[in-house]
Formats: C-alpha cells, structure tokens, sequence
C-alpha cells in the first residue's frame, strides 16, 4: 500500500474553512493514489482554552482528568474533519488515539508512545476510506486516555509513519518551512530546503518550535523523513531527514532563541557524593526536565550549582528546592527569569574549529554578556539577557552569513 501520513496543525485547522480547505488537500492525496492518513491536533487555541477551563477549578487538577479533557479537542478536530471529507463523497472514518493504535505508558499529560498496533488503521485504508486520527493522544494499558505533551501531534504522525511504513510523513503547519533564524526577527532568514534530523532535533529543542523534539528523535530512530509544509500553499517545504551528503559545506545551519527559561542557581551547596544525584532525581520525579547545568568548585567544602529549566516548572521548581535546601544544608537560593538563550546549531561544526569563538566574538562586540554556555557535538548556546536576544540573534545571523545561498 503507498500510504501518505499528513499531519495538520492547530492553526491549519483553525476554523470551518480551513478545514474544508484540509479536507480538499487530503481529498487530492487520495486522488493521486494514496491511503492517506491524516493526523490532526485541535483547532487553534482550543488546548490553551481547555486549560483555563481547567485552572478556573483547580491550580493542581489530577493530570489523568486534566488529560481526560485535553483529548476532547483533537476529538473536535477529526469529527468535523471526517463530515468535511464526508461531504466531498469520499470513504473516510475518524479514529481516536486509542481506536488508532496508539498506546502509550501511563505518565499522564508527558506520555511516551510505547508501541502503535496499526492493525485497524490499516485494515480502514485497505478498505479504501481516508483515516483521520487524533493526534496527542494515546491510551494506556489501563485503559485510560493519555495526552503526549504540548505539540504531541507531530510525534503521533512519525509514529503512525514507521508503524505504517509509509511513503512519506508530511507535517502541515502555518510556516513554509524550517529556516535559518525566526523569518519575523530576522529580513534575511533563509528557507532550508534539508536539514539532518540531528540538526533539526537540536533547533527544535533550542525553541524553533517547530516540530516537537521528540517527533525528530522518533523520526531519526525509525528513518522517517518528515517534510515540513505550509498548510496555506503547495510550495514545497523542508525536507528532515537522516545525514547524508546534504549542506555538507555549511557550517551553521540555524540560529535560534529560546525564551522560556529560568536559572537557578544554588549558593553553597555542601560537597560530597549524591547531593547532585539527590537535587536532580527530585526533580526528575515530578517530571521537571533540567537544561543547562553547571557546577564550580570553590574553596572548601561547597560548590555552587546552577542549572535551566522552562517557566511552566518554575513554581513547582521552587517548591521542591525550598524543601531540599534545609535538607541538604543550601546556604542560598536565586532565580533569574529574565533570561534568554540563543544557540547555533549545524552538522558541519564538529570539523570546523573557532565556530564557538566567532559566536563569543559576535556577542562581545556588541555588548552583551554571557552569563552560561552549553554545548554539544553540533550546537553552541549561551544564556544571555532576555533584552539583548533579539540583537544577538541578528548578529549572529549575519556573522554565519546564513541569508547567503552557498556557492553549489
Ligand atoms: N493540541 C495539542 C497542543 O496544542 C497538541 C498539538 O497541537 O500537537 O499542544
Ligand atoms: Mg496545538
């Protein structure tokens, strides 16, 4: 079977046009000879909406009935999608996550995909009907409904993808594509017509929002080749897919800014075995995912320890470090969520010495002040003030000359 997985996203299926708009997209796959399956999150800002609704009744809501009601909006989204398809004559069923397959463990509102049973995915296709499945959401070995975190749906379609050995995954969404820096920030951004899966996991987790990481690292575990399109235009896209020979000369690829970050930093934290160990796996309990962490030795017997995490884990956060630091004997405790990260990202940095330096060289020339750097085989970040990012993301782009075409 030549199986195609779309995937719409929130803004793609915002209203009653848009998706008639969707339904005829689809409609014209299936007409070219494809089983399509097309995954769909909710519509515009209904998740946020719900949400809301959520906080009105509770600040803590118990997250299996918080994903009770988040699952209803991508239920929303593939009913009326189907009665639109419906509507140009053509076979097609809705499934929810559980219906589709999608199991997943039990961490409700961060589930993980343990495995897709595409046994009535397929045997729909194999009937010749369109299948829409709602994105987001899977179902435990309870029985219950789960939801995979912000911006799940992307990982749904990659998932249903490698499950259906698909012919290709392409993930519709309000932009035209991945590009070197924010097109909005940045005149002379470049729209990239490939980029590696390693290159496009490290952008979207440094903010490019994108795609949802975890989408791109089930992607590059499965080999899926995912093509990022613009729902608004048939143009094509950006294709993400495993490292090849592509934009092997390029050094820099992207460029990004992340705004959602909080720095903590631990003042005198005593220094012995498994106090790190001890901090972290708190957190790590509640779910909390830790980005930066740097730890410096001092004179005696303390360190300080600093580290990143997101603004949602901010309150939590510092509810768990509060009972930790008489614990543990912390002599202080300061935040900082004025602060922002801008990083470059590219495959070709691992054989190109200085790309670092040019960076710090790029931020130092215009003033602005590194507070923490973090890097990785293909990235470099620095945390800087949240009011210098945007300036810093320009320079930089400049400095890479990542609006230049490169010479083939
Ligand atoms: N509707 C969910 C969200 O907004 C999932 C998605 O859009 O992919 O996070
Ligand atoms: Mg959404």
């Amino acid at each position: 079977m030549n199986i195609l997985v779309q995937k719409y996203g929130g803004s793609s299926v915002a209203d009653g046009q848009r998706l008639k708009a969707v339904a005829r997209r689809i409609i014209r796959a299936k007409e070219a000879g494809y089983r399509v399956v097309a995954v769909v999150s909710a519509q515009g800002d209904t998740t946020d909406e719900l949400l809301g609704k959520a906080k009105e009744i509770s600040q803590s809501p118990p997250k299996r009935e918080l994903d009770m009601l988040l699952s209803t909006g991508e239920q929303i989204s593939i009913a009326l999608l189907a009665m639109a398809i419906a509507e140009g004559g053509h076979g097609v069923i809705s499934l929810t996550g559980a219906q589709g397959g999608i199991c997943t463990d039990s961490l409700y509102t961060r589930a993980k995909i343990l495995r897709v049973d595409p046994a009535r995915v397929k045997k729909e296709l194999y009937d010749e009907r369109i299948v829409i499945v709602a994105g987001f959401q899977g179902i435990n070995d309870l029985g219950d409904i789960t939801t995979l975190g912000r911006g799940g749906s992307d990982t749904t379609a990659v998932a249903l993808a490698a499950a259906l050995d698909a012919a290709a995954c392409e993930i519709y969404t309000d932009v035209d594509g991945v590009y070197t820096a924010d097109p909005r920030l940045v005149q002379t951004a470049r729209k990239l017509d490939e980029i590696s899966h390693g290159e496009m996991l490290e952008l979207a987790s440094l903010g490019a929002g994108i795609l949802q990481p975890r989408a791109v690292e089930l992607a590059a575990a499965w080999g899926v080749t995912i093509h990022v399109r613009s729902s608004f235009s048939y143009s094509l896209g950006t294709l993400v897919k495993g490292d090849d020979l592509m934009e092997k000369q390029r050094v820099v690829s992207g460029v990004t800014r992340d705004m959602n970050v909080v720095k903590v930093m631990l003042v005198d934290v005593p220094d012995r075995p498994g106090v790190a160990h001890k901090i972290f796996s708190t957190l790590a309990a509640d779910g909390i995912n830790v980005d930066m962490i740097v730890q410096t030795t001092k004179q005696g017997p303390v360190t300080d320890l600093l580290f990143t995490i997101c603004q949602d884990d901010y309150a939590l956060t510092r509810r768990l470090i509060e009972q930790l630091r008489d614990e543990l004997g912390i002599a202080d405790v300061l935040y900082n969520d004025r602060l922002a990260k801008v990083s470059i990202v590219g495959a070709g940095m691992m054989s190109n010495p200085g790309v670092a330096a040019a960076m710090f060289g790029t931020l130092a020339e215009n003033g602005i002040n590194i507070e923490v750097i973090s890097t990785s085989e293909i990235k470099v970040s620095c945390l800087i003030g949240a009011d210098r990012v945007e300036s810093a993301v320009k320079a930089i782009h400049d400095r890479f000359r990542l609006g230049e075409e490169l010479p083939v």
